[in-house]
């Protein structure tokens, strides 16, 4: 598997499952563009690519802000003459019983998790059909699939992101573009870190392979999706959740 010469942005990569992804595709040879709210982390995810011998830069953004999104990335694809791979991975969670839910829960998460995949599909769009190139992977959840109580809104975001995925694959498929999405189990990153052993324990033994997923689990699938290996794959929604949930 190789990325050499491709360039590629991912969304949250400052941390986590971001910052997996980020490195493992600078070492399989792409230049990569770290974007992340979090500048500091955008930047060290960045050095830390650089220091290991790969090509990064870090960027501050919101993903949410449709027209910081323009500027970002409209001055990546300036620096690197263009964007041939986006994982939209910057994702946040809110979570409260749906009943008790506050509105600006249910609009932040919507905002970052959706809005924000959007936005920054659109930026990229226009140039990857024009170089008849492009991979767009979109990380969603397994509980956009299965629903999940207390997170009404992040599984309502994740399920939209499949859909969202569904159409981008339909919409470019002609120009050589594939959208594909995953859907993650329980991952061990700063996200999901706060959770009581005994809650870990318990996802573990309701996990077929009996341990809980790494960002390099997730990692690996992006790496294939976004490789020449996946050039016949779209519009797919690929559980990398040690057999979790099986359809
Ligand atoms: P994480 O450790 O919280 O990292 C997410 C990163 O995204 C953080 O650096 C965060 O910055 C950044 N971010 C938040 N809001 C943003 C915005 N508006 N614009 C740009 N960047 C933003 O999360 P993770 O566990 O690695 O999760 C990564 C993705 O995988 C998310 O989409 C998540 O929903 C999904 N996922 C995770 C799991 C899991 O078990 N961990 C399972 C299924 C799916 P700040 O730190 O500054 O907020």
């Amino acid at each position: 598997m190789t990325l050499e010469g491709k360039r590629a942005v991912v969304t949250g990569g400052g941390q986590g499952i971001g910052r997996a992804i980020a490195l493992k595709l600078a070492s399989l040879g792409a230049t990569v563009a770290v974007v992340d709210l979090n500048a500091e982390g955008a930047r060290s995810v960045a050095d830390e690519i650089e220091r290991i011998g790969g090509k990064a830069s870090g960027h501050a953004l919101d993903v949410a802000d449709a027209e910081q999104v323009k500027d970002v990335f409209g001055k990546i694809a300036e620096d690197l003459g263009g964007i041939d791979v986006l994982v939209n991975n910057a994702g946040i969670t809110r979570d409260g019983l749906m009943m008790r839910m506050p509105q600006a829960d249910w609009d932040l998460v919507l905002s970052v998790n959706l809005t924000g995949a959007f936005n920054c599909t659109r930026a990229v769009a226009r140039g990857m059909m024009s170089q008849r190139f492009g991979r767009i992977v979109n990380i969603s959840s397994v509980v956009g699939l299965i629903g999940n109580a207390g997170q009404a809104n992040y599984a309502a975001s994740k399920a939209g992101l499949i859909a969202l995925t569904k159409s981008v694959a339909r919409e470019l498929g002609s120009r050589g573009v594939t959208a594909n999405a995953i859907a993650p189990g329980y991952i061990e990153t700063p996200m999901t870190e706060s959770l009581p052993e005994k809650a870990r324990e318990e996802f573990a033994s309701k996990v077929a392979l009996r341990r809980l997923g790494s960002p390099d689990d997730v990692a690996n699938v992006v790496a294939f999706l976004a490789s020449d290996g996946g050039d016949y794959v779209t519009g797919q929604t690929i559980n990398v959740d040690g057999g979790m949930v099986m359809q």
